[in-house]
C-alpha cells in the first residue's frame, strides 16, 4: 500500500501528451492548441468606421457637403477633398482620405449640407486598419484551451483548422453481476447500474466524448477476455468494481493473466483505497473500486489528471487551496481522507454523508477537505487543505 503523494507522484511520472492532430475550428472546444497561431490577416482588415454617422475630411469649418454614401460591406472607394463628408454605417470602410467619424446624433442635416457640433478630434470612430491584430503576428499561443472566445477570435482571423492534443480514447468496464439497467425491474439482490453513466458525463465534462462503455458480470473468463480486448482498442481503461478482495474480484487477477504491469495496488486513502493502476502495452488500466463515491474520488485524483495531461493540458491536477473549518471535526481512522466539502468564502464545512457507497454527497459538495495520514482532531477555525471540484 502507498500513501495519496506517492501515488499521485507515480502516476505523474507516467504523464505522456498525445501526438497533434489537425481538426476544424468549429469542432475545437475545449482542446488544446498545440501550436502557435498566426494572424493571417490584418483585423480589422480596413479601416472602419466605429459609428452611424458621418466620414469627413476636416476643413475650417462646421460645415459639410455630403458627396455620397458607403454602407457595411459596400467596396466602392470614395475619395473626399476638404470639406466633404460621406454618410456611413458601423462597419463601413472609412474612406482613405477621411479623418473622422461623426455619431449621427451629433449633427444635423439640411439638404446635401452637415453641420456639425463641434470640431471633432483627428481619427475619432475610425478603427485603424490592424488595429486588433497585425498580419504576421501571434493571435493565440500554443498550450491554449481554446473557448468559444478564442474559436471566434481564430474564425474572424479566416482559420478553419488548427493543431490540437487529441483526446484519449476511453473504455469504461463495469464489472458486477448485481448490476441492472435502469428501466428493467429492480429484482431482490440487484441495484441499478449508476457508474458507468458517472464515469461516461465526467468524461464528457472534459470534452472527452471517444469513449465506449462494457459490462461484464462477476465471471473470470468473461472479465479476462473484456479487458484483453479492451486493452488493445484504447488509450486507457477505466474499469469499476471487482478490483477489491472479494471471491468474485476478477478484475486483479484478469489484468495479470493478460500480462498487465501493476504499478501499484492500493492507497492509504478514504476513500478509494483498492485503487490498481497498471500498464499494458501503449493502454494505462485505472481499475476503480465499485463504491461510487470511491470510484469518483480515484477518477478525479490519479485517472483525470492522466487524461487531461494526455489532451495537452500543463496542469491537469485538481487545484488546492487552504480554507478555515468551520466547526471541530474529528478524524476517523488513521489513512488519508477525501471529504466532500463545501466551499464558501474563506471557510469550508465538511458534509455529514461521506460514505463511499453514496453518491448523493457529491451533489452539494464542491470540494473535498483533505485529511492527510494520523490525523486526529482538526478545530474550528484550523486551516485545512482543500481540493476543488471540477
Ligand atoms: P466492488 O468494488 O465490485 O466490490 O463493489 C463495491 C460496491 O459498489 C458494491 O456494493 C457494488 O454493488 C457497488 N457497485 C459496484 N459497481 C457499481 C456500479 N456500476 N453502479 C453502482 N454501484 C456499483
Ligand atoms: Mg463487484
Amino acid at each position: 500500500m502507498i500513501s495519496v503523494e506517492e501515488a499521485i507522484l507515480k502516476v505523474s511520472s507516467f504523464f505522456y501528451k498525445a501526438i497533434p492532430i489537425s481538426i476544424s475550428v468549429e469542432n475545437s472546444l475545449g482542446y488544446v492548441l498545440a501550436e502557435d497561431v498566426l494572424s493571417a490577416i490584418d483585423m480589422p482588415p480596413f479601416a472602419q468606421s466605429a459609428m452611424d454617422g458621418y466620414a469627413i475630411k476636416f476643413h475650417d469649418s462646421l460645415e459639410y457637403t455630403i458627396v455620397g454614401e458607403v454602407k457595411a460591406g459596400d467596396a466602392h472607394v470614395v475619395s473626399l477633398k476638404q470639406g466633404e463628408a460621406v454618410r456611413i454605417f458601423t462597419g463601413a470602410p472609412v474612406p482613405q482620405t477621411a479623418n473622422a467619424v461623426i455619431m449621427q446624433e451629433k449633427t444635423t442635416v439640411a439638404n446635401s449640407t452637415l453641420f456639425l457640433e463641434e470640431q471633432p478630434k483627428p481619427q475619432q470612430n475610425i478603427r485603424p486598419q490592424a488595429e486588433q491584430i497585425t498580419k504576421g503576428s501571434l493571435a493565440v499561443s500554443k498550450m491554449s484551451i481554446l473557448s468559444p472566445s478564442a474559436i471566434s477570435y481564430l474564425t474572424s482571423l479566416g482559420v478553419t483548422a488548427v493543431k490540437v492534443f487529441p483526446k484519449p480514447k476511453v473504455a469504461i468496464v463495469v464489472t458486477g453481476s448485481e448490476l441492472v439497467q435502469p428501466g428493467a425491474p429492480l429484482t431482490h439482490g440487484k441495484i441499478y447500474e449508476s457508474n458507468s453513466i458517472l464515469l461516461a458525463n465526467t468524461l464528457k465534462k472534459e470534452g472527452i466524448i471517444d469513449y465506449e462503455i462494457y459490462k461484464v458480470v462477476d465471471d473470470f473468463k468473461h472479465t479476462k477476455t473484456l479487458l484483453d480486448e479492451v486493452t488493445k482498442k484504447h488509450d486507457f481503461v477505466l474499469v469499476s468494481g471487482g478490483i477489491s478482495v472479494g471471491d468474485y474480484d476478477y478484475v486483479g487477477k484478469s489484468l495479470k493473466e493478460i500480462g498487465t504491469e501493476e504499478i501499484f495496488y492500493k492507497i492509504k486513502q478514504k476513500p478509494g483505497k483498492p485503487l490498481f493502476f497498471g500498464k499494458r502495452a501503449a493502454c494505462f488500466v485505472f481499475a476503480l473500486p465499485g463504491n461510487p463515491a470511491s470510484a469518483l474520488t480515484c477518477f478525479y485524483m490519479y485517472a483525470l489528471p492522466m487524461l487531461r495531461y494526455y489532451s495537452g493540458i500543463e496542469k491537469p491536477h485538481l487545484p488546492r487551496v487552504n480554507r478555515k473549518l468551520s466547526h471541530n471535526y474529528t478524524v476517523n481512522g488513521i489513512r488519508a481522507q477525501f471529504l466532500k466539502a463545501v466551499v464558501k468564502g474563506h471557510s469550508v464545512s465538511v458534509l455529514s454523508q461521506q460514505s463511499s457507497a453514496m453518491i448523493s454527497g457529491f451533489i452539494e459538495a464542491n470540494a473535498y477537505v483533505f485529511v492527510p495520514e494520523f490525523s486526529t482532531e482538526i478545530n474550528e477555525n484550523e486551516s485545512v487543505e482543500v481540493i476543488l471540484l471540477p
